[in-house]
């Protein structure tokens, strides 16, 4: 990694031990500022608008400690893939010997495809943030094209990953949700979408309130295999 690189700083925090992130994998979370959607419902307020602390050098300093004690690496945020050189950090990551996780909006489909094809990354959580006719409203963000561009690619590629959505229902109901799952049945998605209820916290980027009721998961398609978080 070039010299100048090691001294940026675009993490804001590291989650040094996680069992739940990572699918088979003990890992920790770096967690990545700046976003380039304003999500009402995100909690990361202060990674989305803040600035990063924590430069790649004292990150690799803390992964070399963590050499035989975990095995993979979460790449969050905020939205990792905005880090102008994610790339190299990947390789860099790899050489430690560490698998690596990337949660991504999908909207650097060129990246992504980069990363995959490179082998510097092992696993893909992709938000799907709502069905095109609500992406802008609810992301503040017009690229629905770039996210689903990505959809397609992870799909064709037979790449390991999950694709998944946070409800609220003032912002998506079960219409929406199944619209999704029509869009996901007819790309021949072949693996589990995760549907993850919204939890409540006062800082949230839009300064939205609880929601009154969760959607009604009854209502819900069987096109395709969901799974239910926090319902
Ligand atoms: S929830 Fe939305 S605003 Fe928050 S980090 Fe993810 S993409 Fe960005």
């Amino acid at each position: 990694m070039s010299k100048n690189s090691l001294t940026d700083r675009p993490i804001y925090d590291i989650t040094k031990f996680t069992t739940l992130d990572f699918p088979k994998n003990l890992a920790a979370i770096l967690w990545f500022c700046g976003c380039n959607m304003r999500c009402p419902y995100c909690y990361n307020s202060p990674i989305v608008f803040g600035s990063g602390t924590i430069s790649i050098q004292e990150t690799l300093d803390f992964l070399k400690t963590r050499i035989n004690k975990l095995t993979g690496v979460v790449l969050s945020g905020g939205e990792c893939t905005l880090y102008p050189n994610l790339e190299e950090l990947c390789n860099e990551i790899k050489s430690l010997g560490f698998k690596i996780k990337i949660d991504t909006n999908g909207t650097n489909p060129k990246l992504i495809k980069k990363l995959i094809k490179n082998e510097l990354v092992d696993y893909i959580a992709l938000d799907y943030k709502a069905p095109k006719n609500k992406f802008e409203s609810i992301t503040k963000n017009t690229n629905f094209n770039a996210f689903e561009n990505t959809l397609n690619s992870l799909i064709q590629a037979d790449f390991p990953f999950e694709t998944r959505t946070t409800v609220h229902s003032d912002l998506l109901n079960e219409e929406d949700i199944n619209c999704i799952i029509d869009d996901l049945y007819s790309k021949n998605y072949s693996r589990i979408y995760y549907i993850q209820n919204y939890l409540h916290a006062e800082d949230n980027v839009g300064q939205i309130t609880a929601q009154n009721h969760p959607i009604e998961t009854n209502k819900i398609s069987d096109k395709i295999d969901t799974n239910f978080r926090e319902f």
